[in-house]
């Protein structure tokens, strides 16, 4: 058991507390408080950790780890299929070797800001066998795609998972992402749906990213659409309506989905999201990858006030410089003025924490909670803290995940 000291604690589950302390026994939390009360019996062993800002470990709810040397590869692009394009063929240059290299530089990236928990979408499932133990709690979601008609995709789909299960994890868990609803058809939408229910696995996929993807859905026309026509995709789903009603309406996701971008939206589809069936639905913005491909607003306001569970996420390389939660907060924080710098918190803590259905374990710094932690400088009034952190430019020097310090 140890007790830990710092100059302000921030639990997220309640105001900060100057001259806080909490207590970690095995990987859980097990008192967090004011330092008065909770080394009032004088514990042994106290680490005083000094001039900081202790806050739960930030978790990252969208990215692709396998992407990681992509970075400055792909200039932003003057259209989103071009973009696709270029990943497309930057993928088929790159060896296991690389994506192996590549998974680990992105953890260490992610460790260095802060990042405790990722959910990590994996298009290269060969190398997991080769790949370390994670240091950071990680989601693997198996990528799904199926352009083209394939007469073998249930065992594509299970084949996958059985491979995929067998290379477990250690912390975190496993899930499933068929891709997009251009690049995965509604069966094998159906095919993961009814897999994530039976082994109770988190389901995520990236829906309404671009202006040609609603284009391809609503009108059957634009850039996207023409290239995977070519490709063979057979596109009879095309041309009636948008991307997120062609899987809501099909049931082709639920509301315990986890829906990457919803950058293009129309009235009907926040229509339909204000339905309390979708109130639990959990989006993720990804802020400077969405600058990057120069997409419409993201109708952030619009989900909120209907209730959804809006995250932050940084995305891949492919589209975004750094995979630091801190530069994504600070970039929200310029587009969405009303947010405060508590919400954007709560986007990289308790939210995607409950993205996972998993609030009662993660994102906050609270008794029964696994000890994920990081501390940052900090010397100021704890009402000032909240802003403190976002403004962050730090590398962070001390972490704790499942009670294990990293850094
Ligand atoms: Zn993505």
């Amino acid at each position: 058991m140890t007790a830990y000291q710092c100059h302000t604690l921030v639990t997220m589950g309640g105001p900060p507390i100057e001259n806080g302390a909490f207590v970690v026994e095995g990987p859980r939390f097990v008192k967090a408080g004011r330092a008065a009360d909770v080394l009032a019996d004088r514990p042994k062993e106290v680490v005083d950790l000094g001039e900081v800002a202790v806050m739960p470990g930030l978790i990252n709810a969208h990215c692709h780890l396998d992407y990681t040397l992509m970075r400055g590869a792909i200039l932003p692009a003057q259209s989103f299929s071009r973009w696709v394009k270029r990943i497309n063929a930057l993928k088929r240059s790159l060896t296991d070797r690389d994506y192996l290299r590549a998974t680990q530089l992105g953890f260490e990236e992610l460790q260095r800001n802060g990042t405790t928990t990722v959910l990590n979408i994996v298009s290269t499932p060969q190398i997991l066998p080769l790949l370390p133990l994670p240091p950071i709690r990680t989601w693997f979601f198996l990528e799904l795609i199926d352009v083209r008609p394939r007469p073998w995709i249930e065992e594509h789909a299970f084949g996958s998972w059985t491979f995929f299960s067998e290379n477990g994890v250690q912390l975190g868990g496993l899930g499933l992402s068929p891709h997009a609803p251009y690049t995965a058809s509604a069966k094998l939408y159906q095919l993961a749906l009814e897999c994530s229910r039976s082994m109770n696995l988190r389901v995520t996929t990236h829906v309404a990213e671009s202006r040609e993807e609603y284009a391809m859905f609503a009108n059957a026309s634009g850039e996207l659409h023409d290239f995977l026509k070519q490709l063979g995709r057979p596109m009879g789903d095309c041309g009636s309506t948008s991307p997120l009603r062609h899987l809501i309406e099909n049931n082709l996701i639920d509301s315990d989905c986890i829906v990457a971008h919803l950058n293009e939206l129309d009235d009907r589809d926040l229509e339909i999201l204000s339905r309390t069936e979708w109130r639990n639905l959990s989006v993720v913005h990804c802020p400077k990858s969405h600058r990057f491909l120069h997409q419409n607003r993201f109708p952030l306001e619009g989900l909120t006030e209907r209730g959804l569970n809006v995250c932050l996420g940084t995305d891949s390389l492919a589209s975004n410089d750094s995979l630091n939660l801190f530069s994504e907060m600070r970039m929200a924080q310029k587009t969405y003025q009303k947010l405060t710098a508590q919400d954007l918190l709560e986007m990289v803590t308790t939210r995607p924490a409950r993205a996972l259905k998993l609030q009662h374990e993660l994102g906050k710094i609270a008794a029964g909670h696994l000890a994920d932690c990081i501390a940052l400088p900090y010397k100021g009034a704890p009402r000032d803290v909240f802003e403190g952190i976002v403004q962050n430019r730090s590398p962070i020097k001390w972490m704790l995940v499942n009670g294990q310090k990293l850094r």
